[in-house]
């Protein structure tokens, strides 16, 4: 049966569909199989434990099934944005009302209708384009247009660190933003590199974005105030002309797709219009979950005191292991500054990455091939086919038994050129 330009399109092979499946494979496959492809946050009890009294008390108060028997509004649970903007007003000041947040499935279905909101083909053939100022960037974003090529992503300065670290710098120099660029996106902290970008970088960002009159998208998955999954010392950024994006995921809650969007009235309006035609309303568990843990600044509280120095600690014990591990002097990782992942660089290794990921899938350990993560890079760059993402958020038996058979086989790449 033929399928439309758009069925063709979304059912094609995509670098995300290839994750999410990894993912399910690796959720399900037990110990055989070493997951840390992938963006699942980790186990962690304390949060389990809260989530589990809150779903109870719900359960036990009659409003899980009030919940679940009742649709929202397109913009979201009323109750759960009204206590975002007293959050977001007290900690920042930024001088919220309700107009300025919406709820999505997610926040890969608020990516979904950004993108395709100021982007894609536009009136008397004109097409508008999202600047990736610094890639890589975020493997999710690639194919989330209806239109075709609709992004653009400039390669970023590399410094060389001490003791085999690496990190990635906007180039300004190379930033060239014309009429044909609607938006310019980043995630803060980075997926895939754990990188955070430098307050100067935003505030530089912020005014190129003014000065064009386009918006700047922030995607702040893993930053503050919750999950709170970010170990540099930077300030949290938001003005009228700013789309940031938050997630429940990471602070625990992936099954319930809740994503909220901060933006001005204008911009949270469409959203709102074009979630009722995609979805109706975004579901209200998450929410209602949440709800309390907002009201109260537990949220706060458990990001800062649990989540955060969980994902740190790990970080660093997942460097230590493979800085020891991994022999050659040719191996870097990125600046660990947030999120969940580790970022390796194996420069001039004698295969790409690509088959690196597939030898190390063999093994039974599942990792994620860096160059799905340059989407819009149209130039040519070995450095894309030199890297592959870690998940590190994994038990430490799992993390000592995948980087002791990715250490041999790189240390054996490096030495003799196979495995
Ligand atoms: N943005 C980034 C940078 C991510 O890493 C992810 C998920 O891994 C998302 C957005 C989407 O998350 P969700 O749709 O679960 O909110």
């Amino acid at each position: 049966m033929p399928y439309s330009i758009f069925g063709n399109k979304f059912t094609r092979h995509s670098g995300i569909t290839e994750l999410m499946d990894d993912l399910n494979q690796g959720v399900q496959g037990g110990d055989d199989l070493l997951m840390l492809g992938g963006g699942n946050p980790a186990t962690i009890p304390e949060i389990e434990i809260t989530i589990q009294g809150l779903l109870q008390k719900l359960l036990d108060q009659g409003k899980l099934l009030k919940t679940l028997a009742n649709y929202d509004g397109p913009q979201g649970k009323n109750s759960f944005i009204d206590a975002l903007v007293e959050l977001f007003n007290e900690l920042y000041d930024w001088g919220l009302t309700a107009d300025n947040i919406m709820l999505t499935n997610g926040s890969q279905s608020a990516f979904f209708y950004l993108f395709n909101l100021l982007a894609g083909d536009f009136k008397a053939g004109k097409k508008r384009k999202i600047l990736f100022p610094l890639a890589p960037e975020y493997i999710g974003y690639a194919d989330a247009c209806v239109s075709e090529d609709v992004f653009v992503a400039v390669k970023p300065k590399i410094s060389e660190l001490e003791n085999r670290h690496f990190k990635y710098h906007v180039d300004f120099d190379a930033l060239k933003i014309d009429d044909d660029i609607a938006a310019i996106c980043v995630s803060r902290p980075t997926n895939p590199t754990g990188n955070v970008l430098t307050d100067d970088e935003i505030e530089k960002l912020d005014k190129l974005a003014h000065e064009n009159n386009i918006p700047l998208i922030i995607d702040n998955a893993y930053g503050v105030p919750f999950p709170n999954m970010i170990f540099a010392d930077v300030t949290p950024f938001w003005n009228e002309n700013t789309i940031i994006c938050l997630s429940l995921s990471k602070f625990g809650l992936p099954g319930a797709r809740c994503g909220i969007v901060i933006a001005n009235p204008k911009i949270v309006k469409a959203m709102s219009n074009l979630s009722g035609i995609m979805a109706l309303s975004p579901g209200s568990i998450g929410p209602e979950i949440a709800l309390p843990l907002v009201k109260s600044r537990d949220i706060l509280k458990l990001s800062d005191q649990v989540i955060k120095p969980f994902y740190q600690n790990k970080s660093q014990r997942a460097i230590q292991l493979l800085q020891d591990k991994i022999k050659s002097p040719n191996f870097r990782i990125h600046e660990a500054e947030g999120a969940l992942f580790l970022w390796l660089w194996f420069k001039d290794l004698p295969i790409s990455s690509d088959s690196l990921y597939k030898i190390l899938k063999k093994k039974g350990v599942i990792v994620v091939s860096g160059h799905y993560f340059f989407p819009g890079l149209s130039q040519q760059w070995p450095h894309t086919n030199e890297c592959i993402r870690l998940n590190y958020a994994q038990s430490e038996t799992v993390l000592v038994r995948a980087i002791d058979i990715i250490a041999d086989t790189i240390n054996a790449l490096y030495e003799t050129g196979s495995v």
